[in-house]
């Protein structure tokens, strides 16, 4: 399989063209979640924009500081009740809670590691699910929340469990936000009226289920939203989207956005990547690290990840890992080195330590720190790609159909 390199032809630069930014959106309209709007026909308001929610406020003829005050009950707070919002009055609170709710999905189930990573398995409004792991660092009192953008994935990338269910639909801007928010309140983690920071659930991964890249508009407004310094406030700093290598998406990721970028190589030929993340067939290595090497504010203090899952006698040669560190010579780029986790049916086997050892060794003498990531939650199939959910895509009609 692991056929000599052959650098493809880079463009010069793979700027999103209008023709292709709009295929990409129209193809995520076909799996736009439902409206948020509940069959009693009040609206949630997670997941709206600060504009957005004025707009609401205005409708219903209220004063527009009551904007900043509901964003930051919503999302400083944690509340779920207009009761609960003492600075509103009486009167205004019920009318609130007769128009609106305050959204979580529910936690169908929740398992917990015995490493202590926990899995929660979300219901959605329409009863779709999707997983969401919390992974607690066991040398500090902090943690990341691991967080789903899609229900199923479309692309097949043959090691991860997640690729083996089709995609079902995008995740709204409320289901991703309240992923986090739902785990906040899980681990009572939401500032006390005397203004604790939290830290437990202080960082967010977005490499759950699905490719954040092909639902960017939902993943983007969740992110501004867990952003925004009146309410969750996470610095951009403080969230890595990882992504299976989405060219042209990745650029506006970096403008718009700017958090902390992820990118899962896990090959150093484009005929192996072919075989294991198809996507490469679409954007080839070359064109990939282009895309690295002008992600904006990509520093030594703000690295890329490449994140490379070791699959035993197919991708962990230490001439793979030479070919690896010239491919990426010249970008501020660290490189993650997953043990494979297996999942039920998985044709793959993790690299032996002996592979990994050697691996990470002629990466970090090439400069770049090569850490070998702990498994964590692999007895409750929590571990990176094992996450999959039984949910099935129901026949839905396009809106031209
Ligand atoms: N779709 C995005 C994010 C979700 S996957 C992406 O592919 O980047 C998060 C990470 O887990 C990716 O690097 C993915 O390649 C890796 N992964 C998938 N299956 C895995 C497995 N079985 N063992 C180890 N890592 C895996
Ligand atoms: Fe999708 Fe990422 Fe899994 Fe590939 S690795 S199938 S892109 S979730």
């Amino acid at each position: 399989m692991n056929a000599p390199f052959k650098p493809r032809q880079a463009a010069p630069e793979t700027v999103l063209t209008e023709a292709e930014r709009s295929r990409i959106l129209a193809k995520s309209a076909l799996f736009n979640p439902p409206p948020y709007v509940l069959p009693d026909g009040r609206r949630d308001l997670v997941g709206l924009s600060r504009e957005e929610l004025a707009a609401e406020i205005l409708e219903i003829g209220e004063a527009p500081f009551r904007v900043k005050q509901l964003w930051h009950w919503i999302y400083h707070q944690g509340v779920t009740d207009f009761a609960a919002m003492s600075s509103i009055a009486r009167p205004l609170q019920q009318k609130l809670s007769e128009r609106f709710v305050i959204g979580r999905p529910v936690a169908a189930t929740i398992q917990t590691s015995t490493d202590e990573t926990r899995k929660f398995l979300f219901r959605f409004r329409d009863g779709q699910e999707a997983e969401t792991v919390y992974i607690p660092d066991p040398q500090q009192d902090r943690g990341a929340v691991c967080i789903s953008s899609q229900v199923g994935c479309t692309l097949s990338c043959r090691f991860c469990h997640t690729g083996t269910q089709t995609l079902v639909r995008n995740l709204g801007a409320a289901e991703i936000v309240g992923q986090f928010m739902a785990a906040r309140d899980a681990y009572s983690e939401w500032p006390s009226p005397r203004g604790e920071t939290p830290r437990l659930l202080s960082t967010i991964v977005l490499m759950g289920m699905g490719e954040p890249l092909y639902n960017y508009e939902n993943v983007a407004r969740a992110m501004r939203i867990v952003m925004d310094n009146e309410g969750i406030a996470l610095s951009r700093r403080r969230i890595t989207l990882s992504t299976s290598g989405v060219v042209p998406m990745m650029d506006r990721a970096g403008e718009e956005l700017g958090v902390n970028l992820a990118v899962s190589l896990h090959a150093v030929t484009d005929d192996l990547r072919d075989e294991l993340v198809p996507l490469n067939r679409k954007y080839p290595i070359a064109e990939l690290l282009a895309a690295c090497r002008r992600y904006p504010g990509a520093t030594n203090a703000r690295r890329i990840t490449f994140e490379y899952v070791m699959l035993k006698g197919v991708n962990d040669s230490e001439a793979e890992a030479r070919e690896l560190v010239r491919l990426i010579a010249g970008i501020p780029a660290k490189v993650n080195l997953i043990p494979f986790n297996p999942w039920p049916g998985s044709a793959f086997e993790p690299s032996s330590g002996n592979a990994l050892h050697r691996f990470a060794k002629i990466v970090m003498e090439a400069g770049f720190a090569s850490p070998i990531r702990t498994p964590r939650g692999q007895d409750i199939l929590a571990a990176c790609g094992q996450l999959k959910t039984e949910s099935q895509r129901t026949q839905r009609k396009s809106p031209g159909e």
